[in-house]
Formats: C-alpha cells, structure tokens, sequence
C-alpha cells in the first residue's frame, strides 16, 4: 500500500490498484489522523467494488466449499447456497434440515472479507446451532472474523436499524 499527498487535491480521495500496489491519493495538507482513517475507508469501498465484480449468484457455492474447506475441515457442506432480497433484518441465515443458506443481498458491495464472514458464520451453523463457545471455536481460525463483525455493526449504526441476529432458522 502507498500514501501519495498531491498538493493539487483539496477534498478528494481516491484508491487504486497498481499491479500488486494499492495507491491511496490524499490531499497534501491532510493530517497523519486523517490520512489513516481515510485508507482505511478508501481500501474497505475498493475492496467492496472487487466484490461486487466477483461474487455472482453462482459463484457462492463455489465460494462456501473453499471456506468450509479452509476453516472447517471440509465437514460443513450446503446442499444450497443463495443471496435473497427479502432478508432486510439479518445478514444470513440458514436452515440445516434444508443444509440451505441465504445470504442477504445487502451484502452485495461489503468488502470481500466481510461477505465471507457471513457465509462462514452461515456454514458453521450447519454443525453447531446457538451462539455457544462451540460455535464462536469454530470461527476462531477465521483471522477477520472480530473486525467483519465490527463492520457490520458500523453498517447497522449506521443505519440506525436493530442489531441483526444472524439466525439460524427462518
Ligand atoms: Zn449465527
């Protein structure tokens, strides 16, 4: 990641990707605070955008495989896996008799990090139901689970909505 303060910009902040290099374009006169809070913005909506672009309908299965395969040993399989429109008051929720997950589309433009922390929480409802320590063991390998979980409830805040549970059932 590189920080480049051009003394041409006033107000705008911009992000790209240069190969393997994200750029972060400041103002020259903004200050060390700013300038971290800003990246930190910048890099979340870019990230975002790359998940907008990658993550289609029929790419979440795929998607849910590698991270049961990664996280979970392999042991939590879907038999479906689905964004939905009409899920406004939770993330995800899945129903393990079915082995099916839904995946709310409000998702959809979250950072990648954040949509497969959903999707992980999601899967590992298909072993161990409630929010018991069993559970939150299960997500410990996840390394961005703590702060997925804090840029869902800035959203929420944001929003000014009632805390989401991410249920299991419907
Ligand atoms: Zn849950």
């Amino acid at each position: 990641m590189e920080v480049r303060r051009s003394a041409r910009r006033r107000r705008t902040v911009s992000a790209y990707r240069e190969g393997d290099v994200t750029v972060v374009l400041i103002p020259a006169r903004m200050s060390a605070a700013e300038e971290k809070r800003w990246v930190t913005v910048m890099l979340d909506k870019l990230a975002a955008q790359e998940s907008r672009r990658r993550l289609g309908d029929d790419e979440l299965s795929a998607r849910a495989a590698q991270l049961s395969a990664q996280y979970l040993g392999g042991r939590a399989i879907p038999r479906t896996v689905r964004w939905v429109t009409n899920q406004n008051s939770r993330w995800g929720s899945c129903t393990p008799a079915e082995g099916s997950i839904r995946l709310s589309h409000r998702l959809q433009g979250m950072p990648e990090y954040v949509v497969d922390y959903v999707l992980l929480h999601e899967l590992a409802h298909l072993l161990v139901p409630g929010h018991g320590p069993d559970f939150w063991k299960l997500l410990e390998s996840y390394p961005r689970t703590e702060r997925a979980r804090g840029y869902l409830e800035g959203v929420v805040a944001a929003a000014r909505l009632p805390h989401p549970p991410t249920a299991r059932e419907e």
